[in-house]
């Protein structure tokens, strides 16, 4: 394809990409689409000869779009929001466009360079000091593995420099709630810290956060068996109900025993551009105690700016403290990789797991200089307004409960009927209703929730805060989980 015959079709595409984000309303939230489907509507082999742009969106249209969840869609509460802003994916076009390959920073200085730029303004616009420094990486898990390989090298002194894991007499243990993501075990596992050395740590049965004191009486133990505790993963928004663990008490519980702290806010980690949300990470910076204890700032920091903020992914941010503890344990330094000359600059490669990278800060940049931050502030902040108001009627409804607290922009559910002879419904019953009521409202295509366990039992997560997602299309969801749950 020549430049030429790209601006052709670029027009077309960018104009289909318009067209779709504007009639996404009109589409049910919910693919239809059965295992097989798509599979099937697609040739086996190959095209050998080149085909009309016409026909590979006509495909788009008719076999691609039809299959997939509409994310973007206003009435999408499921999961989480997982916003692709169209400044940001602009920045995505000029990245592919550009098609840099980050390498070394003499491979692309800019894109390195760019890449601390924006890693700092975000920085600044989260109210982090200055004694953090950023990456992109692709997403949150590879954030959290990277952070416990860290972790596990300085609480090992470097062993992976001599015998690696292998040698090490005391095994090393790791910490999170028992509602952390499951990309923290995964994580831990990749790590090589090994599934009998993982913990998983009780909550307040209130606000599902974790239980400082279960966390010290796990560590104690462990220490006292003769383990070493290498990291702890602070869930600040855990999945189900975006649960904030106690960062500060946390990390006095660490500083004791020289144990790295993590704090994975994959999802809420947006609500830091607000200044009244700061106190989800109150005490990373460290702090001294009433009695004159030093407890040192966190070790690192990731979240997903291509989530709820909505930089489209992949565009996950890492911070840490002391990137020379990454940079001890990943780099490399072949031959062929050297910068020329005397030339001192960051290479990202070392503070991550790739080497070659994509010119991921082009997305931020596109997103922050074209959005503007005040409108991304006041956008979370009708997303916050708008789960309060939720839970405020859910609350006011006779058979409706909201189960965990609001503290973001997640609403948890659920609707405990009467039965036929005007009992309650409780046990097996209960958790048939409201898978039901769940699963008729994703089918109905109005909208999509996500059913999901808390303290064993199914509720459902009415997780708010696609970019389009105005008051009217979460009083939409609500209005068919009512008439749908009535009818299950
Ligand atoms: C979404 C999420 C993750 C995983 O994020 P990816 O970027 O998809 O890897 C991890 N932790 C929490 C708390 C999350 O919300």
């Amino acid at each position: 394809m020549t430049p030429e015959e790209f601006r052709t079709a670029g027009h077309q595409l960018i104009d289909w990409i318009a067209d779709y984000r504007t009639g996404l309303p009109d589409r049910p939230v919910q693919s239809t689409v059965k295992p097989g489907d798509v599979t099937g509507a697609l040739p086996a082999t190959p095209p050998t000869a080149p085909e009309d742009l016409a026909a590979v969106m006509r495909d788009l249209d008719e076999i691609i779009v039809p299959g997939l969840m509409q994310v973007q869609h206003p009435r999408h509460t499921g999961w989480f929001p997982s916003n692709a802003s169209l400044a940001s994916v602009l920045g995505d076009i000029a990245s592919s466009g550009i098609g840099a390959l980050g390498i070394s920073w003499q491979s692309a200085p800019a894109l390195t360079e760019l890449e601390e730029v924006v890693c700092d303004w975000m920085r600044q616009l989260t109210g982090l000091s200055e004694g953090w420094r950023g990456v992109i990486q692709d997403t949150a898990s590879t954030g959290c593995l990277v952070a416990l390989l860290a972790a596990r090298e300085r609480a090992a002194d470097y062993v992976s420099e001599r015998g690696g894991l292998q040698s090490l007499e005391a095994p090393l243990t790791v910490y999170s709630s028992e509602h952390a993501h499951s990309a923290t075990p995964k994580a831990a596992l990749l790590a090589g810290f090994g599934r009998d050395n993982i913990r998983s740590i009780a909550t307040d049965p209130a606000t599902h956060a974790l239980d400082p004191a279960a966390l010290r009486a796990a560590i104690e133990k462990d220490v006292n068996e003769g383990r070493r505790p290498a990291a702890i993963v602070v869930s600040v928004g855990t999945t189900a109900t975006t649960a904030v663990d106690p960062l500060a008490e946390i990390m006095q519980i660490a500083a004791g025993y020289g144990i790295w702290v993590h704090i994975d806010a994959a999802m809420a980690g947006s609500a830091l551009l607000l200044p009244e949300y700061r106190w989800l990470v109150e005490g990373i910076e460290g702090f001294t105690t009433p009695d004159g204890f030093t407890v040192p700032p966190a070790d690192s920091l990731g979240w997903n700016p291509h989530k709820w903020m909505g930089t489209i992914l992949d565009t996950s941010l890492l911070y840490v403290r002391e990137p020379e503890r990454l940079i001890r344990v990943m780099s490399t330094n072949p031959s062929f990789l050297r910068n020329s000359g005397a030339v001192v600059a960051t290479e990202y490669r070392d503070w991550g797991i790739p080497l070659g990278r994509r010119f991921r800060a082009l997305k931020l940049w596109f997103h922050l200089r074209l959005d503007g931050v005040e409108a991304i502030r006041e956008r979370l902040r009708r997303d916050l307004a708008n789960a309060q108001r939720l839970a405020r009627l859910v609350t006011a409804e006779p058979d409706w409960t909201v189960v965990a607290p609001v503290s973001l922009q997640t609403v948890c559910i659920r609707h405990t009927p009467s039965g036929p002879n005007g009992e309650t419904l409780d046990g097996e019953a209960l958790e048939q209703h409201t898978l039901a009521w769940a699963d008729a409202l994703n089918r109905s295509g109005v909208g999509t929730v996500t059913p999901a366990k808390l303290a064993g039992q199914w509720m459902v997560r009415i997780s708010i805060g696609v970019e389009s997602t105005e008051w009217s299309d979460v009083e939409a969801v609500w209005t068919a989980a009512k008439e749908l749950a009535a009818q299950a």
